[in-house]
């Protein structure tokens, strides 16, 4: 039996889980290709014009994979930790891919993360037996906190690196959803742009485990999105411990939930005295403007190690 897995939203986050899971239980995984333009286009078609470009671009891996496997797992994931959700739209994820691409609906296996069971390994095992396989072949345990997919995209673009503080390398926190930050095709490469301007930079998945909870907690009001607790936590790790020169924001055009998080972000960094650069993206945002602006910023920053 083939299990398809999109390489697409919080495939960065739980990818290896759900591999290893569908692995151990005797499915072949196959995994779709990084995100290519052509899969943007597939998805922009597929889905309505309102979408995010994060739903096109899954909209796309899932076409893409469809014909590859018997079974196409869905992550349908309403909640993942106590207290905070994740968006309406990974919470309609099954049916945005029922009306986007109907043909595709027979090999759809949902594996839904709800508000009441926010245990990934019995969700994962109710699709198992659903796609029909035997009960003793499921595995018992599961690793939920890897984030290797997120990291192995990082390494591609050469982090994370050893930082070398007596070369005075600039150090940039990253912010951002984990399929803007990892999604290479998405945000056109930014990390090996940056690569190219010899700066550090430090993802939220690079944080220790031990810093959870904390940046989030000091919010004056609980924030109920998973997404955003998330990058505050890596916001104060970043400002408190590593001391980073400025931030990148990597945020979709039209995603609700980034519009708000995202000026709270910003209010948070301007108080710590420190710079940051916004980049937007969309499905026709061009290479040459984003180059640009990060060397404008980067060239910023420089200047002001100097003379501050
Ligand atoms: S959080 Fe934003 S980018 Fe992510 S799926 Fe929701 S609307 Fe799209």
């Amino acid at each position: 039996m083939k299990i398809g897995i999109p390489r697409a939203l919080l495939y960065y986050w739980y990818g290896f889980t759900w591999r290893t899971f569908w692995e151990e239980a005797g499915a072949e995984v196959v995994v779709s290709g990084p995100t290519e333009r052509s899969t943007v286009a597939i998805g922009s078609k597929a889905g309505v014009d309102e979408l995010c470009l994060p739903i096109k671009i899954f909209l796309g891996h899932v076409r893409q994979i469809a014909d590859q496997a018997d079974w196409i797992m869905i992550p349908h994931l309403i909640k993942v930790e106590t207290g905070a959700y994740l968006c309406p739209k990974f919470m309609g994820l099954p049916d945005l891919v029922y009306h986007a691409l109907p043909d595709v609906r027979d090999k759809v296996c949902v594996v839904t993360v709800g508000p009441r069971n926010i245990d990934m390994l019995q969700s994962l095992k109710g699709a198992a037996l659903m796609v029909g396989i035997p009960e003793r072949q499921i595995p018992k345990t599961l690793d939920v906190n890897n984030r290797l997919p997120a990291l192995y995209e990082l390494a591609k673009s050469g982090y994370p690196r050893q930082s070398d503080l007596q070369r005075g390398r600039l150090r940039i926190g990253i912010l951002g959803h984990p399929y803007c930050i990892y999604d290479r095709c998405f945000n056109l490469n930014v990390f090996d742009k940056l690569n190219g301007l010899d700066v550090d930079i430090f993802t939220p998945e690079m944080m220790p485990g031990n810093m959870l909870g904390i940046g989030s907690g000091r919010l004056h009001k609980e924030l109920f999105w998973s997404l955003g607790r998330f990058q505050f936590d890596a916001l104060e790790w970043m400002i408190g411990k590593l001391k980073v020169d400025g931030f990148i924001h990597l945020s979709p055009f039209a995603c609700g939930p980034e519009a708000i998080i995202g000026d709270m972000l910003e209010r948070r960094i301007k108080q710590a005295g420190l710079p940051i650069l916004k980049l937007l993206f969309e499905e026709h945002s061009g290479e040459a403007g984003m180059v640009t602006r990060l060397e404008a910023f980067i060239d910023l920053i420089h200047y002001r190690s100097r003379v501050c």
